[in-house]
């Protein structure tokens, strides 16, 4: 036996038993609130917690203070929502981890409409028989980009392997060096042409790819020409790349199919703001591509989805491949697809309409002025800290339009006790979470994605954070 043992044994003698807690005064109130089940098992693992930070000699606190706070903070944990609304103050608009894109009442109210009771999900109301779940979307779809057909499944990854794995398995498949790309997360475009058993076949350079690259890879075993969006990077400087026409008129020359994966894929012309960078869906299912996809969730402004269009016979195909099943949407995406995509029916009404467009392209003084309120109202509440409304740049996010700089307005504070790392912290664990942007030795609230009725919480949530 160690020296310290009968000091260890001491310690853990003091702890209270389950019972004991249970009975105590918390123990009562949390009773009274949640399940048995779901106190006894917070008590549980909390004093087996101490017990275990004793006996490796990491003690910690012991008072009886900090053992209720623990076991109130652990039932509040297991009692409440993992995923839940925050307040982004980024600027970010598509930001990955913030869930991407924001839907609109009108698109939500359509989910539930449709959710909280039966629907024609799979039946024809004209012909009182089973029907088909994409007939939904793929009328609106193709009006809004041209093409032949159109199909969704789960996300754009999906939609890849899809393609991939329908038009070239065991085939190759040609693209350029400077294509291969990685997203984020798993996808990678070479990984993803390997478990859809294409065969790559890589050409080109990683600046330079030329036409006759393409050409001269071609062979009896060639499935598809593929040209992938750069998305989250680009090649500067000595470049060239071979554009989507010169790559139809090849692949139509040798009898091949063309595809593209877009990425973002915007079905509203940006060359009004100032980006010329970024061809719509329309333009490029016009350059006549085979095969065109593109995410639901991104500059689209949607749910989680990945987007198929292009030539009837070949999206057929894609419907039949037995892997279309296990990507299939479900009920609420398609309510939601159809409602964002009525937006589109008109341009105008899109950019006014959708929450993701607004934010990206709300004039930059309407950013200010919400940032000037934000900043005014912060004043009013909290009395020994500076807050200035500054201009900065937002950025897209979710890999689009990686190139382009969103002139914004942020409320800038510099805390007066605790530092910004701090701040940021504690703004980041509040109810709901503020998750805000440091810049140097500022926190910043970009008021881009600050919506107008998040302005309160926010005002609250800082005045506890900095008192
Ligand atoms: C974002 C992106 C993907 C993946 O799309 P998800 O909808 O996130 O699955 C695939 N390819 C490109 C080029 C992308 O930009």
């Amino acid at each position: 036996m160690t020296p310290e043992a009968p000091e260890k044994q001491k310690k853990l003698s003091l702890l209270p038993s389950v019972d004991e807690v249970l009975k105590s005064p918390e123990g009562n109130a949390w009773l009274s609130r949640f399940q048995r089940k779901v106190v006894v098992r917070a008590i549980r693992e909390t004093l087996a917690a101490r017990r275990a930070a004793v006996l490796s000699d990491r003690p910690g606190e012991l008072t009886r203070d900090s053992l209720i706070h623990d076991i109130q903070a652990l039932i509040g944990r297991n009692t409440s929502f993992s995923l839940q609304p925050v307040i982004n103050a980024t600027g970010i608009v598509l930001h990955t981890n913030l869930g991407r894109s924001v839907l609109s009442d009108k698109v939500l109210s359509n989910v539930v409409a449709v959710s909280r009771g039966y629907s024609n999900l799979e039946y024809d109301l004209e012909a009182g028989r089973r029907g088909k779940r994409h007939t939904h979307t793929r009328r609106l779809l193709r009006e809004i980009t041209g093409a032949e057909d159109a199909f969704i499944v789960n996300n754009n990854a999906a939609a890849v392997f899809l393609c991939l794995n329908t038009l070239a398995a065991d085939r190759e498949v040609i693209v350029s060096r400077s294509e291969l790309v990685e997203i984020g997360g798993s996808f990678r475009v070479p990984d993803v042409m390997a478990a859809s058993h294409a065969v790559l076949r890589e050409i080109g350079t990683t600046n330079k790819t030329h036409l006759q690259d393409y050409s001269r890879a071609i062979s009896d075993n060639t499935a598809l020409l593929l040209k992938v969006h750069q998305s989250n990077y680009r090649i500067i400087g000595f470049t060239q790349e071979v554009g989507i026409r010169d790559l139809v008129a090849l692949a139509k020359k040798q009898r091949l199919p063309v595809m593209y994966d877009l990425g973002s894929g915007c079905l509203v012309d940006l060359k009004p703001f100032g980006i010329h960078t970024e061809p719509t869906v329309q333009e490029i299912v016009r350059s006549g591509v085979d095969v065109l996809t593109f995410s639901g969730d991104k500059l689209l402004g949607g749910p989680q989805g990945g987007i198929i269009v292009g030539k009837k016979k070949y999206i057929e195909k894609i419907q039949k491949n037995p892997l279309a099943r296990a990507l299939r949407v479900d009920k609420l995406t398609i309510a939601a697809f159809e409602a964002v995509l009525m937006e589109y029916m008109d341009e105008t009404n899109a950019l006014a309409e959708i929450p993701v467009l607004k934010m990206l392209f709300q004039p930059p003084e309407e950013i200010r002025a919400r940032a000037m309120t934000l900043a005014s109202k912060l004043k009013r509440a909290i009395k020994d800290v500076t807050f200035t409304v500054m201009a900065d740049a937002s950025k897209a996010g979710g890999g689009s339009l990686p190139e382009v700089d969103f002139p914004t307005f942020a409320v800038s504070i510099r805390p007066a006790h605790i530092s910004v790392n701090e701040l940021e912290h504690r703004l980041r664990g509040s109810s709901p979470p503020v998750i805000a942007r440091i810049k140097g030795d500022k926190l910043l609230l970009d008021a881009r994605t600050i919506r107008a009725h998040e302005i309160k919480g926010i005002v609250d949530t800082l005045t506890r954070c900095l008192s």
